[in-house]
């Protein structure tokens, strides 16, 4: 494969050369730092040349990237975050959860996606976050706000158990309007729904979070053989984002679709899509995530996660 099993040194020059034809030439152009810690990465006793311990889990990364399992998650795409309690417009930073319809629906249509998934924000009455619920859980003395003072959006530290929150409007109580998902979203068929946030005394804002702290999102992703996990939806700065981030921990390589998500603050949507980057995601548009997907082109940067995971 692609030229790998011919004698002689594996060194750097032989493993750009696979890579040029991996990736894109100009990608490998751009990145030859990347390039080369990959290398680096899998030559592990840093002799300039992989062995064939080192080859072997080079392959390994090799058919994971030229044979992805590409999954699509499309995290809270409900109605409290498009026109409900906690619809985007009303923060006042010009961002609107409805523009991530028409997008997302292209995503869904075009998309040859080995496994859709859906992510619902899914809260019981009493649940921690709800600024409504203040009074029923006792503050830490060290929680600079009050329950005085408190007001929505603010943030304030739990005695039992003890958390720091942000108290949100009540959204997304399970089983009513609220938390369903927005009418004008596609579900295809044999997609799957993964709910969080259903325990009381615990805030979850990443799709891999459970109420037995176990994550069953990983548990389907890795049963399926998941190697490629592309996110979208809302908010990209807060539940897109820690989805992200525990999706690159949890060892996938992750994406998240830019233009098919929304946030709350354009600072904090800034600072989400850096995180992202700085701990291997990509962050790209919709057309060039379908061009991954569909018309087998591959991702340098996701493939450097993986690197750093499998070697
Ligand atoms: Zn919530």
């Amino acid at each position: 494969m692609f030229g790998i099993e011919a004698k002689g040194t594996f060194d750097y020059e032989r493993f750009r050369t696979l890579c040029v034809r991996l990736f894109d030439a100009d990608e490998v152009e751009q990145h030859e730092r990347r390039t080369r810690e990959i290398f680096e990465l899998f030559d592990a006793n840093a002799d300039g040349a992989l062995n064939e311990q080192e080859l072997h889990r080079c392959c390994n990364w090799i058919h994971a990237t030229v044979n992805p399992v590409n999954v699509l998650l499309v995290v809270d795409v409900q109605n409290d975050f498009i026109d409900g309690t906690l619809a985007l417009r009303q923060s006042g930073y010009g961002q609107e959860g409805l523009e991530v319809l028409e997008p997302i629906n292209r995503l869904l249509r075009d998309g040859r996606w080995d496994k859709v998934m859906y992510s619902l924000d899914w809260h019981p009455e009493n649940h921690i976050s709800f600024f409504d619920n203040l009074a029923m859980r006792e503050l830490h003395p060290e929680s600079k706000i009050t329950k005085e003072m408190a007001k929505p959006f603010d943030t304030v530290v739990f005695l039992q158990p003890h958390l720091t929150q942000t108290l949100w409007p009540k959204h997304c109580v399970m089983n009513t309007w609220g938390a369903e998902l927005h009418k004008d979203l596609l579900i295809l068929p044999s997609s799957e729904r993964i709910y969080k946030g259903q325990d009381p005394d615990k805030e979850s804002y990443s799709a891999f979070e459970n109420i037995d702290g176990s994550s069953k999102l990983d548990k389907i992703l890795s049963a399926f053989g998941t190697t490629h996990l592309y996110v979208c939806g809302l908010a990209l700065d807060i539940c897109v984002k820690e989805t992200c981030l525990d999706g690159l921990r949890f060892g996938y390589r992750v994406a998240v679709i830019d233009d098919c998500c929304r946030g709350v603050k354009p600072d904090d949507i800034t600072a989400a899509r850096k995180i992202i980057t700085e701990r291997g995601g990509l962050v790209e548009c919709s057309d060039r995530i379908l061009s991954l997907v569909n018309d087998g082109k591959r991702s340098l940067v996701m493939a450097h996660h993986a690197a750093k995971i499998t070697s």
